[in-house]
């Protein structure tokens, strides 16, 4: 077997024919700027070829039940082994998923209860809230219910006749309505707040065989009366909403609530599930815990039969603690964590298993981590290389570029300045040599000499969600503040609090754009009306063909570019249009020119490219906010949604600069940018300050901590143990505080 994985003229996005060969078994970091090429590579390149010939390997019938893979552009591909990807793509969304079955202690402590626990349920199902056995029959084991928001729906000043029904398709006047209004056993002029319990009871319930008349299209019949919540249930609770009009879904919700479930308090668990103790605690005990605490609570366990189980428990907590995920608690929903959360649990999971030979592929995972804890990143990837595996890293952070046996730098620049390999070695050879990545590491960070002064307070008085204990803190106006501390310290928690009362807060974050399959940074930045109307004065031709959307499309890949043959049982084939060549547009419309150029021309063009291209002072000027974003590689035509979260989070800042006395909250905006690109960021947040707003950054970069006016430092750990401020000032007095892991931090990447 080899002793390398072996790529051969690669050419997969701006990839220029690259060649590389790395080593098995050993930790590859890939560095250089966005943009340059380590995603095509590492993701786009390898990822997709070791899963796509896994995939060969098993018969048409499963193949076809499997994601399908296409070829990557590459000469040849050698040599790969299978592949784990573990990104920051969200863990995911159901409300079943949560961190404790996600890493499978859930059932470990399951079986804990139904064997050890008194008095046993029975068997380990009894206490899964996802086995009819096990859930709580008031919210089917979700802990939370929908219900109906009677408060809202019904008006009790009002009478049944006078508009009671607040909820339209049943107001009085409605077809639905009448059988409210003209029931015999309720006065319909009698406000609703005075009915008495009967009265409300029938009005809500209806009792069995009473009748009601009522008047329709097809005259007047008599029908059953139905209960206004029975009806209410049954048209909209008990059905799928998502199979309902978005009108009607939207109408809907507005008239209902969400909340803890009153049966099970939230622990999604039945009666008989809750009552079991081990050691006096139930199993919902033990899930709000924090991991810190339910190691501890376990480890009390001394009965010698249920030792072996607990210790199991034990073993795969301490994992999640080692990686400074112990402030989570196993009940913790999936979908509520940070990209940065879900990946290092992810790895959690890999590190439990026994596979060896396997290619484990990481994205940034230094991304949400306070300096303190990347060291215990560090020995995660040790770990994992250690038992047989080949790690491959992408990532900026220098400490992580340290731990590498073999660094290969992209670049020079990004886009189609980019896409070669620029270096290839150890990291101390990349720090000597002459590349962007190797020129900026062992540089040193100088903390601003003369910070600004504000212009008034943003408070934030008296917090106490999730973990902050009554904090009260001011956020000066007008100047540029980090909020800073470990994983879990409520740095998300406090900044939402100060949006949550400032409505003139602009938060610019990396979740998904919403918009269509086709967006594309032209369509975002909102310039393609624009261009369109410049082709169709220019070229005397229709506004409208200029849109792959449109009749100007090509009709046989419909604007796509590409067309997808589904071969059935061999692999799916995506071929570029041979009408139009991948260009997207009619010939007649691609022979239509603005300045030499058609319109696919100019959708091909990166945003640099394009600022060359127009004068219109309009699209310049959008184009410009690109530049200002450090997002000039992009292409004016590339599908939204192939950019990653940090790109996403800055196209988003391309869209909302130029305003003025807004207060502007960034999640780590460092995300994806490389050491270089940092300067130019932070030359942005200053502009942004200097025009007159307030910029709020959570960064754990020590280069944007040094750079701000104001720190907010929060701690002194994660979870339980966080939730405090332990330092407001200015870097400078930073460098000066105690007990700070971010003061310690600073001082040894300054001195
Ligand atoms: P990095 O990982 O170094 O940030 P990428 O490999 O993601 O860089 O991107 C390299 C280049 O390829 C960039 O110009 C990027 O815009 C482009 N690119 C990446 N993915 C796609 C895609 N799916 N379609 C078109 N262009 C892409
Ligand atoms: P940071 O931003 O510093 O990483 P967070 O504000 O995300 O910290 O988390 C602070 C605490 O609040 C942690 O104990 C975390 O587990 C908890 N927490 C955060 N979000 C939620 C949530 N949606 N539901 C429950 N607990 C949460
Ligand atoms: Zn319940
Ligand atoms: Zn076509």
């Amino acid at each position: 077997m080899s002793e390398f994985i072996t790529l051969t003229g690669a050419r997969e996005n701006n990839l220029q024919d690259v060649t590389l060969r790395i080593p098995k078994g050993r930790l590859t970091v890939f560095t250089g700027v966005s943009g340059s090429g380590k995603s095509s590579v590492v993701f786009d390149t390898i990822a997709v070829e070791s899963q796509r010939q896994l995939n060969e390997t098993f018969t048409w019938f499963v193949r076809n039940r499997l994601p399908k893979y296409e070829r990557p552009h590459a000469d040849a591909l050698e040599d790969l082994s299978p592949a784990i990807v573990v990104d920051q793509r969200p863990v995911g969304g159901h409300s079943r998923s949560t961190v404790g079955t996600m890493t499978d202690i859930h059932s470990v402590l399951r079986v804990l209860f139904s064997r050890h626990g008194t008095p046993s349920a029975g068997s380990a199902t009894a206490y899964s809230f996802n086995d009819p056995s096990g859930m709580c029959p008031g919210c089917d084991g979700l802990g939370r219910t929908v219900r109906p928001d009677w408060d809202r729906i019904l008006d009790p000043g009002r009478s049944l006749a006078d508009g009671a029904v607040r909820f339209p398709p049943f107001a009085a006047g409605t077809w639905q309505g009448q059988a409210y209004t003209n029931t015999d056993e309720l006065d319909p002029d009698k406000p609703v707040g005075d009915f008495t319990d009967d009265e409300r009871a029938f009005l809500m319930r209806g009792r069995p065989g009473s009748k009601v008349t009522v008047n329709g299209t097809g005259g007047t019949w008599t029908t059953e009366y139905e209960g206004l919540a029975d009806r209410f249930e049954r048209l909209y609770l008990k059905r799928d909403l998502s199979a309902m009009s978005e009108k009607t879904r939207n109408l809907v919700r507005e008239f209902l609530v969400e909340g803890e479930c009153p049966d099970c308090g939230g622990a999604r668990l039945n009666a008989a599930a809750l009552a079991t103790r081990v050691n006096g605690h139930s199993i919902a005990d033990c899930s709000r815990m924090q991991v810190t605490d339910l190691i501890a609570v376990l480890k009390e366990i001394d009965d010698p039969v249920a030792r072996p189980v607990a210790g199991a428990a034990v073993t795969a907590l301490e994992r999640i603690e080692a990686i400074g995920l112990g402030y989570l608690s196993l009940d913790r929903e999936t979908a509520t964590l940070s990209g940065g959360e879900g990946q290092r649990l992810k790895t959690v999971r890999h590190l439990g298993s026994s596979l060896t030979g396997m290619t484990y592929i990481f994205d940034e995972p230094s991304v949400g981590l306070h300096p303190r804890d990347v060291g215990r990143l560090g020995d995660l990837l040790l770990r994992l290389r250690d038992k047989g595996n080949t790690v491959l890293v992408v990532e900026h952070d220098p400490d992580v570029i340290a731990l590498a046996d073999h660094v290969v730098d992209m670049g020079p620049r990004a886009g189609a300045g980019g896409g070669r390999v620029v270096f290839e070695g150890t990291p101390a050879g990349l720090a000597a040599a002459d590349t962007l990545t190797g020129r900026c590491l062992g540089r040193r960070t100088t903390v601003k000499a003369d910070p600004r002064t504000p212009t008034g307070e943003l408070w934030v008085k008296g917090a106490d969600r999730h973990n902050l204990r009554d904090v009260t803190v001011a956020f000066p106006a007008g100047v540029l503040t980090a909020v800073t501390g470990v994983a879990g310290s409520g740095k998300s928690t406090l900044v939402a609090e100060l949006v949550a009362g400032h409505p003139e807060a602009v938060v610019v974050d990396q979740s998904a754009i919403g918009v269509s399959a086709r967006s594309t940074p032209a369509t975002y930045l909102g310039i393609m009306d624009t261009v369109r109307r410049i082709f169709a004065r220019e070229t005397g031709a229709e506004a409208g063909l200029f849109s792959f959307n449109s009749a100007g499309a090509c009709g046989t890949c419909e604007g796509r570019g590409i067309i997808y043959t589904d071969l059935a049982f061999m692999d799916p084939v995506t071929t570029v249009c041979g009408d139009c060549e991948g260009r997207r547009f009619r010939e007649e419309v691609l022979r239509l020119t603005v300045g030499g150029s058609s319109v696919a021309d100019v959708l091909a063009m990166t945003a640099e490219q394009a600022l060359d291209f127009f004068t219109d002072t309009g699209v310049r000027r959008r184009l410009s906010a690109l530049r200002d974003v450090g997002l000039t590689y992009l292409t004016l035509g590339q599908p939204l949604s192939t950019l990653s979260g940090g790109e996403r989070q800055r196209i988003k800042l391309a869209t909302r600069l130029h305003r003025t006395g807004a207060v502007y909250v960034l999640d780590e905006p460092t995300t994806g940018l490389h050491m270089s690109d940092v300067q130019g960021l932070l030359a942005l947040l200053d502009r942004l300050v200097d025009t007159g707003n307030t910029v709020v950054v959570v960064e754990h970069n020590l280069d944007v901590v040094a750079h701000a006016d104001h720190v907010i430092d929060l701690g002194p750990d994660g979870g339980r143990d966080g939730g405090r401020v332990l330092f407001e000032g200015t870097p400078r007095e930073l460098l000066a505080a105690r007990d700070s892991s971010t003061a310690e931090h600073l001082r040894r990447a300054t001195g």
